[in-house]
């Protein structure tokens, strides 16, 4: 059965939370053993306990995507522990809200570093580890409808997600020889800790609710099935993609 990810190893990064976990969950239901990297060791904990308990091998690892000796040390601690990654998930991100004029350097460095620059280095080396074991694999990274949308105050969040696809995309066909597949999720309005300031404003949070046409925020159990999807040999024909999950927010 090609959504039987018994055997198979993912890593999802930022996978003690949020949409992270909610991906993590998917591919544990489908069999596969996990990997999350976050940088807080007690939501580190919780996650992979809770990955247990839905029957999946998972190992947690403290790592700041942003530190290029932390992930490649990290990756090999993963293969090591794991056995192999046949999946990558990129989804460690941040947002801070800043106008325009007032950004600082700071500002833009604290986003594009966590959420793209991290993303490279994630992927750099999962790649490398895919490649030397042979057999391919499967690179996902989590942008944003932010990647296509004008979002006011946040510039820097929105030109590191647009990078995120860009960068996909070259994957995509640069490593295809190898037999990866590289795709892009563009998550729309989501219930995670990111949106917690945004939901606690009445009147964001009801546009995004009649501005969506499932009426509805999503929430990270709307992610598992597209995770399992794009970490299974169903998807081996599919690559170089952006795929929203918005509930139809990008359309309307
Ligand atoms: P959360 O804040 O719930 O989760 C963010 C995750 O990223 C946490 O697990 C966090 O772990 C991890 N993380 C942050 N910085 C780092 C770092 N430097 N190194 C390692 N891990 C890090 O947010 P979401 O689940 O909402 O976000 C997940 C992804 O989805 C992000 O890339 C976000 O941009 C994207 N997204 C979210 C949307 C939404 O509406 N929620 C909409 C569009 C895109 P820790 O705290 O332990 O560091």
């Amino acid at each position: 059965m090609s959504l039987d990810l018994r055997g198979h190893v993912a890593l999802v990064t930022g996978g003690n939370g949020g949409i992270g976990l909610g991906m993590a969950s998917g591919l544990a239901k489908a069999g596969a053993a996990i990997a999350i990297w976050g940088r807080n060791s007690v939501k580190n904990d919780e996650a992979k306990a809770a990955l247990e308990r839905l029957g999946a091998k998972a190992r947690a690892y403290v790592v700041d995507v942003t530190s290029e000796e932390q992930v490649a040390e990290a990756m090999k601690r993963a293969v090591g522990d794991l056995g192999r990654v046949d999946s990558c998930f990129a989804n460690a991100g941040v947002g801070k809200a800043a106008a325009f004029p007032e950004m600082t350097l700071a500002d833009w460095n604290a986003v594009v570093d966590i959420n793209l620059v991290g993303a490279f280095l994630t992927f750099r080396e999962a790649s490398r580890h895919m490649i030397e074991r042979g057999g391919g694999g499967k690179l996902v990274g989590i942008a944003s409808i932010g990647s296509i949308h004008g979002m006011p105050r946040q510039a820097q969040y929105s030109a590191s997600k647009a990078g995120l696809t860009a960068m996909v995309r070259s994957l995509a066909v640069e490593l295809a020889r190898h037999g990866i597949q590289a795709n892009t999720i563009l998550p729309g309005w989501i219930e995670t800790d990111m949106t917690e300031g945004a939901r606690s404003w009445d009147k964001l949070r009801e546009t995004v609710v009649h501005r969506t046409p499932a009426r509805r925020w999503g929430t990270p159990a709307d992610f598992e099935g597209i995770a399992v999807y794009l970490a299974s040999r169903a998807s081996d024909f599919h690559t170089g993609d952006t795929i929203r999950i918005d509930g139809g927010y990008a359309v309307f």
